[in-house]
């Protein structure tokens, strides 16, 4: 599933891309994609309407539209949105395309189909479920390390399972919540509120490098992440435990294990992140 990094590289890609541009039709092939309004007023609203920016919040991709409408877009498991200037045939498992006034068309392509999209004023964002209670950006200068303390003595939950929770951080999913927690040297199994306060120190450290290190390699390409030109990125060649099972850990050679956290697989250390 695109996380934080990944959906990061789409909005940088597509920003480059789609900004000053119009909308001038969208074809809905799988309307169950579209979450509101139906599909008949969705391309009414978008057409003509221009691309003033490109944003992100959490992995919520926002499109912020000309007349304070926003396109919102969760990739969620297989989700893409590339942009072309082809007029070769559309990627697989494209369900929309949207034309605009370059000529270009920008595709919405999801092989699972989970991927949702939304077109909202404004002022209704945050009636989106999931969306009002995310939690802090992570590379936002709001997230501090004493705003991570503080949080973290009120949660009583296994470190693994409140990093992948979206309301306590925004972004993080399975990939980066291993690769984190085993640069900070934590066991993915601790109770927060056992963390030392240098260990917090290390957690809020480890976050912020993994993040901006993967952005840096644009996004991890494990399965078919692609971004918004349709390339893969590159950090999964520096991960570190994540997918490693039964190979030596980069720190200590010890064999990485693999094991169910809160329902959730996690790679770890078992040396290096001990209990
Ligand atoms: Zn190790």
């Amino acid at each position: 599933m695109p996380e934080l990094p990944e959906v990061e590289t789409v909005r940088r890609t597509l920003q480059q891309k789609l900004a000053g541009l119009k909308f001038t039709d969208v074809q809905i092939f799988l309307p169950k994609i579209v979450r509101t309004p139906d599909p008949g007023e969705f391309r009414k609203t978008i057409t003509d309407k221009k691309i003033i920016r490109i944003s992100r919040r959490g992995k919520y991709l926002l499109v912020c539209l000309s007349s304070s409408h926003t396109l919102v877009v969760h990739l969620r498991m297989t989700g893409r949105l590339i942009y072309s200037e082809s007029d070769g045939p559309p990627p697989k498992y494209t369900h929309a395309i949207f034309h605009l006034d370059n000529g270009a068309r920008l595709y919405f392509a999801d092989m699972r189909q989970f991927g949702q999209m939304w077109l909202v004023p404004v002022s209704s964002l945050d009636d989106l479920a999931g969306y009002k209670k995310l939690g802090v950006e992570p590379l936002d200068d709001l997230f501090t390390r004493d705003y991570l303390k503080k949080q973290l003595r009120r949660r009583h939950a296994r470190i693994k399972s409140l990093l992948l929770d979206q309301t306590f951080i925004a972004g993080l999913g399975n990939i980066y919540t291993d690769e984190v927690l085993h640069r900070a040297r934590i066991n993915p199994e601790r109770l927060a509120t056992t963390l030392t306060p240098r260990e917090i120190a290390r957690l809020y450290h480890a976050i912020r490098d993994v993040l901006q290190e993967s952005i840096e390699n644009r996004g991890t390409s494990v399965r078919d992440f692609v971004d918004g030109n349709g390339q893969a990125g590159k950090y999964q060649e520096h991960l570190r435990v994540y997918g490693r099972e039964g190979k030596p850990c980069p720190c200590c050679g010890e064999k990485i294990v693999r094991k169910k956290v809160g329902g959730r697989s996690s790679y770890f250390c078992p040396s290096c992140q001990k209990y």
